[in-house]
């Protein structure tokens, strides 16, 4: 993940207090730390006398507790959720019923609708149950239960409370229904799991579509936000030169699987191991589904196929297209 000019570590991190980073804008941090989350899901509470709390986070009492401090009794005006990933989306439900606010949303997260063939779990029973450090999932959980009570659409400004809106600002990529939200009186962008404040976000195919992620790069590249308030991570107070390495890292990383594949045919298995070298093995197994999307979308563009032109699978050997 070079080149990319990650903000500060979230240095004296007190889990549950509540950091004022903004006249408006507070954040309480979930202890839900893992290889997913760096030290946890920050949750945004905005506005004064009235509130707006975006990503409730995770089911944690410690959480529900440290939110329901921060809240101190303020009228909740609305519940926004980013995308429906299970360290955002579960304790809306109980922000929803207790205070009776509604959710927004871009809409449910699609359900799979056929089998994941980018799954690799059964072929990697040796070589990785035993080096996995144990730190969580090896991958994000979705709930596919999850409907806002009122759906935007980008673009949308969809709530306005003493004198500040939120308009919804949709990035598909990390998830199809990624919401990111503006402040407009702060010219802050809530950017969820799109951008993340230390280190580059996970793109998982079949959901999660790297053609759209790198297009939603360049849709808040042409915006002119002041600051990004990513859920992991600390804020970024310079988002231009922030968010042109965050893409950069990507078009590097797709030269660098057209070189691999110009030196013969490979397997993502087998670039992982390259492309990934200096990277903790357990996170490998992330790595492929990353490589996996980035492949995906070199086949929508014609630069790469799979041998005999197979539907693409974490087994297939993958070549460069000659033009
Ligand atoms: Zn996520």
């Amino acid at each position: 993940m070079a080149g990319i000019p990650f903000v500060e570590p979230l240095e004296g991190l007190v889990y549950g207090a509540v950091d004022q980073l903004s006249p408006l804008v507070a954040r309480v941090v979930a202890q839900n730390p893992s290889k997913f989350t760096y030290k946890g899901t920050g949750t945004y509470i905005i506005g004064r006398d009235e509130v707006v709390v975006i990503d409730p986070g995770p089911t944690l009492d410690s959480h529900r507790t440290a939110l329901e401090r921060a809240i101190d009794g303020r009228r909740v005006r609305g519940i926004v959720v980013t995308h429906c990933h299970s360290d955002h989306v579960p304790l809306a439900y109980w922000l929803a019923e207790s205070t009776g606010a509604r959710t927004y949303g871009f809409g449910p997260h699609p359900r799979p609708t056929v089998t994941d063939a980018f799954d690799d779990d059964d072929d990697d029973v040796q070589d990785e149950k035993s080096s996995d450090t144990g730190d969580g999932e090896e991958r994000e959980h979705t709930d596919f239960n999850f409907t806002p009570t009122v759906a935007v659409r980008d673009g949308q400004a969809f709530l306005t409370v003493d004198g500040w809106s939120l308009t919804a600002v949709h990035t598909p990529g990390h998830t199809s229904n990624h919401l990111c939200i503006h402040l407009d009186a702060e010219n802050a962008l809530f950017t969820g799991d799109h951008i993340m404040g230390w280190s580059t976000t996970v793109v998982s195919p079949p959901d999660g579509n790297m053609a759209d992620y790198m297009a939603s790069v360049r849709k808040l590249i042409t915006r002119n936000d002041a600051v990004l308030y990513p859920t992991h991570g600390n804020p970024v107070r310079d988002p231009a030169p922030f968010l042109a390495a965050y893409l950069a890292h990507r078009v590097e990383r797709e030269s660098q699987i057209i070189e691999l594949l110009q030196r013969g045919p490979s397997t993502i298995r087998a670039m992982v191991e390259v492309l990934y070298a200096n990277v903790r093995p357990e996170l490998h197994k992330p790595a492929r589904r990353s490589v996996m999307a980035h492949l995906l979308k070199l086949l929508d563009e014609a630069r790469v196929t799979t041998v005999n032109d197979r539907p693409p699978s974490m087994r297939s050997i993958w070549i460069v297209r000659n033009k």
